[in-house]
């Protein structure tokens, strides 16, 4: 008999394990790289259920769900990523109510997520959305562009940046480039931020690319379908 719990904690074992491999192979430290579980679209007993298996850290799309399933889940020692595309009106509740943003790509929405951050939290931890793969329909920062909004974000004082984050298209032929095209983007923004800059994370990677990503130095995994199954 299967049992959705049980299934759960399987299918995390198995990204767990895998997510090690990945760093073993990469001769990385298996600590070096944090998995986000995307709970986008699961219930609340979904998440409550990873969090008893040892799950710390997750990612949600859509402000409203993630709202409630936050609430649901007050007391439990979480850690909320915001992941979807953010409208002007959605801010408030975002900058109350998350730990980390991966999907800030312009500087109006930064200027308000740092205004808006109650003054009895840390900075609100941002990372800059990349379009690596250059497709006119994806959110994120042109390349060519990201250093310049990195430069007014790092400035902000309810925040801080901590890196980038991409969506890259699935590349067959050579899985890691996008990848390791963030990397090189990221070294050179550290560059030019100077002692301003402490760019410590690349989010990059998931379910179906993430070992190519953790192989590029992706330091956060996001990973939805591998631990929670095929979503509806
Ligand atoms: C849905 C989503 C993921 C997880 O995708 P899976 O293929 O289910 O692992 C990761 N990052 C973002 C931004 C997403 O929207």
């Amino acid at each position: 008999m299967s049992d959705p719990i049980t299934d759960l904690s399987h299918r995390l074992g198995r990204v767990r394990d895998a997510l090690g491999e990945a760093c073993d192979h990469a001769g990385r430290a298996r600590d070096s790289v944090t998995l986000m579980a995307v709970s986008k679209t699961r219930p609340a007993d979904a998440v409550r259920a990873a969090a008893a298996a040892g799950q710390r850290d997750f990612g949600e799309n859509y402000l409203q769900e993630a709202l409630e399933k936050i609430s649901a889940l007050r007391g439990e020692p979480l850690v909320w990523h915001f992941i979807g595309p953010i409208q002007s009106n959605k801010t408030r509740d975002i900058a109350s109510h998350f730990d980390w943003v991966h999907s800030v790509d312009r500087l109006k929405i930064a200027r308000r997520l740092s205004s808006q951050r109650p003054e009895d939290r840390p900075p609100l931890n941002i990372c800059l959305q990349v379009n690596i793969s250059g497709e006119a329909s994806k959110s994120g920062v042109a390349p060519a562009e990201a250093a310049a909004l990195a430069g007014e974000i790092a400035r902000l004082p309810g925040l801080r940046l901590r890196g980038l984050m991409a969506i890259p298209e699935p590349d067959s032929a050579t899985p890691g480039a996008p990848f390791a095209a963030l990397r090189e983007l990221q070294a050179e923004i550290a560059r030019g931020l100077g002692a301003s800059g402490e760019l410590d994370t690349l989010s990059m990677g998931m379910s179906d690319d993430f070992p190519a990503a953790i192989a590029e130095g992706a330091t956060i995994v996001r990973i939805g379908t591998a631990i929670f199954g095929p979503r509806e």
